[in-house]
Parts: C-alpha cells; sequence; structure tokens
C-alpha cells in the first residue's frame, strides 16, 4: 500500500487558485503521441489521426463515494484516475489521457492536496497516461473529483455490452468480492477506532482485501492480453457494482439471458476465511460486492480453447436465450434468479 504523511498545514488562501493550479500540476509529464497540447492553455489539443476516440466520466463525492476516515488522500488520488480508466479498458481500448477537475473546501491544507495529486500522478505513471488539463474551484463542505478519461481504440477493436450471443461464454478476470470485504474490514477498524483512539489497526491478516479496496487497478493488460491471443469478446463491462448487476447490464443490452455458476466463481481464499469471520456468505459477497474493477466478457463457445487454463481468466457461466432468465445456479443445483443489487444494498438482508 501506499504510505503517506501530513504533518505540515499550509492554507490554500496562501497561495490562490493560479498559484494552487501551477503547485499542483508542475509534475504532470506527457507521453503520449496524441497529446499536442496539454495543460497551459484554454483547451488542450488531441491528435488521434485514424483512431477512434473513447471518452468516460466519473463524479466522487465525499460522504457519497469515499469516506476520508479510512481512505487516504493519496490513495483517494489513485483510486478515482484507476476507476476510470477500467470503464476505458471495458471498451477494449488503450487509456491515453485524463483531466482531473477538483472542488475543495477550506478545511483542506495544501499538504492535503498535494497528496491527492501524488496519488493521481502515481497512477498516470503507472498506466502511461497523460494529465491534459482539469478545473480547480472551492467548495462549501468537503471534497469533491471528477476525472474524465480519454482512450483510443481501432473500429474494429471496440467492445460494446450489447453483443452477447445466446451461447456465448461468460468470463471474468481476476478474482472478485475482495474489495467489497475489504470495506467490509477498513468500517470495523473504524467503529473501533472511534471507541479507542488509540488501538493500533492489525490488519496483516486481511492485507489483500484491503488493498483491493484501497488501490485498485485497472486491467489494461486484458486488451493485450487478447490481441495476443487473437481474442475478440462479443461484448464487455467492467465490475464496479458488483457482478449481478453487471451480468444484468450485458444481459439487457445484449438481450440475452445469463446462467453463472456458483462453483465457478473465482473467489480468493483470503475472502472465504474473513467472510467466515463476518459470518457473511461469500457468494452472495462474490456476486453483490462492487469496486473490483475486473473485467466480464463474453466470447463465443468456438473460443474456448483460446483462454482455457488461463489464468487470468475463469469461465462462470453461459448465455442463454432472453425469455430463460438470469439465473444462479447454486451448488445444490438450485436455480436462483438474479437480482441487481449494488454493494450498498448488501447490508440490507
Ligand atoms: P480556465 O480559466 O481557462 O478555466 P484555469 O486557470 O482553470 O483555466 O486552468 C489553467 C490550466 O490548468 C488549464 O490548462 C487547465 O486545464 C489546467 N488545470 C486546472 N485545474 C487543473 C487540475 N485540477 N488538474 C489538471 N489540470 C488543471
Ligand atoms: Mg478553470
Amino acid at each position: 500500500m501506499i504510505e503517506d504523511k501530513n504533518q505540515q498545514r499550509t492554507s490554500l488562501s496562501q497561495l490562490g487558485e493560479f498559484g494552487l493550479i501551477d503547485h499542483l500540476t508542475q509534475n504532470f509529464k506527457i507521453t503520449q503521441a496524441s497529446t499536442l497540447k496539454g495543460i497551459g492553455d484554454d483547451a488542450a489539443v488531441l491528435d488521434f489521426k485514424d483512431k477512434k476516440v473513447l471518452v468516460s466520466t466519473d463524479l466522487l463525492i465525499e460522504g457519497v463515494h469515499f469516506d476520508l476516515a479510512y481512505m487516504p488522500l493519496k490513495h483517494l488520488g489513485y483510486k478515482a484516475v484507476v476507476v476510470n480508466l477500467s470503464d476505458i479498458c471495458a471498451m477494449n481500448a488503450k487509456p491515453t489521457q485524463i483531466t482531473v477537475s477538483v472542488a475543495v473546501s477550506n478545511r483542506f491544507p495544501l499538504e492535503a492536496m498535494e497528496e491527492l495529486f501524488e496519488g493521481i500522478t502515481l497512477a498516470a505513471d503507472q498506466y502511461k497516461v497523460d494529465v491534459i488539463g482539469g478545473d480547480t474551484t472551492s467548495s462549501q463542505k468537503g471534497l469533491i473529483i471528477s476525472i474524465t478519461a480519454i482512450g483510443e481504440a481501432n473500429t474494429e477493436d471496440i467492445v460494446y455490452r450489447s453483443g452477447a450471443g445466446e451461447t456465448d461464454l461468460l468470463v471474468v478476470t481476476g478474482d472478485v468480492g475482495s474489495a467489497y470485504m475489504g470495506l467490509k474490514v477498513l468500517e470495523r477498524e473504524k467503529q473501533v477506532f472511534m471507541v479507542n483512539p488509540n488501538s493500533q489497526p492489525d490488519l496483516d491478516l486481511y492485507a489483500y482485501l484491503v488493498e483491493r479496496q484501497l488501490k485498485p487497478e485497472a486491467r489494461t493488460d486484458v486488451r493485450t492480453l487478447f490481441h495476443a491471443l487473437e481474442l475478440k469478446p462479443t461484448s464487455m463491462i467492467d465490475i464496479s457494482d458488483g457482478l449481478s448487476s453487471e451480468i444484468i447490464h450485458l444481459c439487457k443490452s445484449s438481450k440475452v439471458g445469463c446462467n453463472l455458476y456458483e462453483d465457478k466463481l473465482p473467489i480468493d481464499p483470503q475472502l472465504i476465511s474473513v467472510c467466515e469471520e463476518f459470518n457473511i456468505d461469500s457468494t452472495t459477497v462474490a456476486i453483490n460486492g462492487g469496486e473490483d474493477y475486473e473485467l466480464l466478457f463474453t466470447i463465443k463457445m468456438e473460443d474456448f480453447d483460446k483462454i482455457k487454463a488461463n489464468p487470468h481468466f475463469t469461465i462462470i457461466g453461459h448465455m442463454t436465450q432472453e425469455s430463460d432468465g438470469i439465473h444462479l445456479i447454486t451448488r445444490a443445483n438450485t436455480k436462483i434468479e438474479l437480482r441487481a443489487r449494488g454493494w450498498n444494498a448488501l447490508g440490507e438482508d
């Protein structure tokens, strides 16, 4: 995980708006050939030649999308970038630029903004995307971050949610549910801390889950994998709200049904043991927990050989006729209708 420190407190009013923008954006480097002009004019200028351009935006509000009590600012900056890049990856495109807009109240010192932008810079370097602009303004209360991601792809490579066929296989990258349980662990630590501020959280047993929550990664590698395997998914989406919700999106857009198999779900061993500790069903978490930022996609049956035994991919089900509906087939071989319940709704059982 990323460490951060915030001892000094320099008031934002000392710098003024332009001083703050200059200070926060001074370390951004341009590496993409498509960036003709980045920060410093009234607009950025991009040139994608014969490529298609993809654009995706997210808005993150303090208290709604993140809680600074357990989300360090550096992680927040990193994650805010990653979730946007994940949307570009879900189109089978390559992220190339981002814009970063922040509204911040004067409760935050300059050092806090520096931490946030350290995380943003780290992600931009890691994923080789150029920060080409943004906006900086004040807010009455709290922190608001909006990031726009831009990407490029050849027309024929773009994958939509709508292309799944009735007999396609349903595949997921990585594992699912861990980010949600990481959040549960952090929320529990926050409660303990409020009762006893001297308590030191021991998160070793939960390291993987907490890392999945605080420092998710965008699967930019998957596009390269597909290319090497000469594989093009028929439909794709990224897992932000939870597996069941994303499956339903794919099915609705593609006008197909789906059978998802409980015994195929890729679940990390740490998730299983922590679910036991919290007395929560790990299948429920795997299906409804969100924020994994893995990719969920469908492939034609005849492409099975291209992905079988590949450690990055797990076949978790298959598509069906639309009239068959969307179901989970349990280990006991019973059929349960899948319903969309975002990860926020998970606790309401
Ligand atoms: P304008 O008055 O045209 O909105 P600004 O003074 O807000 O311009 O911004 C100056 C430059 O700094 C622009 O290139 C803008 O895109 C960039 N910029 C402003 N805020 C941010 C930010 N938070 N992150 C990255 N670039 C930013
Ligand atoms: Mg501006």
